[in-house]
């Protein structure tokens, strides 16, 4: 007797054919990264790793994990990023995690954390200022096992995700993890070698430029700041000096056209030298600025 198949059933679909689906649907939806996310995604569903999922090629996916795929497909269908699904990001080559009340890490913001190791003397310490998923204070902290640092957010969940990545790289106990408003929760006199901050700096008539898959799922107050922009620079470079070491510095990511503005920014609040460092897409990236 002939049993006679049509179409695989979604019961039994292999592991390349799903990834194959549903690398055909994200490029049908014009999303470049297409192979890559159905990759990752499948291996998130399966709990594989990459080698692991190739390996499996030809194996049946079991049903519930066809099912979660197609929960995770959907959610990139509507656009929504990978490391948003996931829960997850990489940056500076350690995994993070993310929520609602934290900014997915960018690639740039590494170059801030590059200099920030560069300039920190033996056994310094820093303050990360709005520090989201602790990315940069995490991943300075992980590189000098000599420094400790302060970092602070508004956002108490965003400061729980903080906490949660210090400990998996565990660099917790050289990180204090303080909630407010800038250098809000910082005592006065309180100082350090070094100032680090990747604030909120798009204005709001520049939210019709962005990407419309980051804009709408990562926090509005994450990326956008009043006065052009500026907000928080110039509430910064308000106090920033009265923090600092005398041969202290601070780092600032920019956006990619505000170079002039924080220059002027920073000299009015009496600095002396201002410094900017590009990005691979050779855009100002990074400003370093000293008293
Ligand atoms: N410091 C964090 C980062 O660089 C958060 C930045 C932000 O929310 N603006 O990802």
């Amino acid at each position: 007797m002939k049993t006679i198949i049509d179409q695989p059933e979604m019961d039994e679909i292999s592991f390349g054919q799903l990834r194959q689906n549903w690398r055909q649907q994200f490029a049908q939806r014009q999303i470049e990264t297409a192979a890559l996310d159905a990759r990752l995604l499948l291996c998130a569903a399966a709990g594989l790793d990459q080698a692991q999922l190739i390996s499996k090629e030809r194996d049946l996916v079991p049903p519930e994990i066809v099912a979660l795929m197609a929960q995770f497909g959907a959610r990139r269908l509507a656009h929504e990023p990978v490391a948003r699904i996931l829960g997850r990001a990489e940056f500076y080559g350690l995994s993070f995690g993310v929520n609602k009340d934290t900014l997915v890490p960018r690639p740039e913001t590494e170059l801030l954390v590059d200099h920030a190791i560069n300039l920190l003397p033996q056994g310094g310490n820093f303050i990360d200022l709005g520090t989201g998923t602790g990315c940069i204070a995490i991943s300075i902290l992980h590189e000098r096992a000599d420094i400790s640092g302060v970092a602070t957010d508004i956002a108490t969940r965003a400061l729980d995700m903080a906490a949660q990545n210090a400990a998996s790289h565990g660099v917790e106990k050289r990180l204090a993890l303080l909630a407010g408003s800038w250098f809000d929760p910082v005592p006065n006199g309180e100082r350090f070698d070094l100032i680090v901050s990747n604030p909120p700096y798009i204005a709001q008539s520049e939210r019709d430029l962005m990407n419309a898959d980051a804009l709408s799922f990562d926090p509005d107050a994450a990326l956008f700041a009043e006065e052009e922009g500026m907000a928080a620079y110039i509430a910064i470079l308000a106090v920033a000096r009265t923090h600092l070491q005398p041969l202290g510095k601070l780092l600032f990511e920019i956006g990619f056209r505000q170079a002039d503005q924080l220059e002027k920014a920073a000299k009015s609040a009496g600095a002396t030298q201002v410094t900017f460092f590009k990005d691979l897409s050779g855009h100002n990236r990074v400003a370093q600025i000293s008293w």
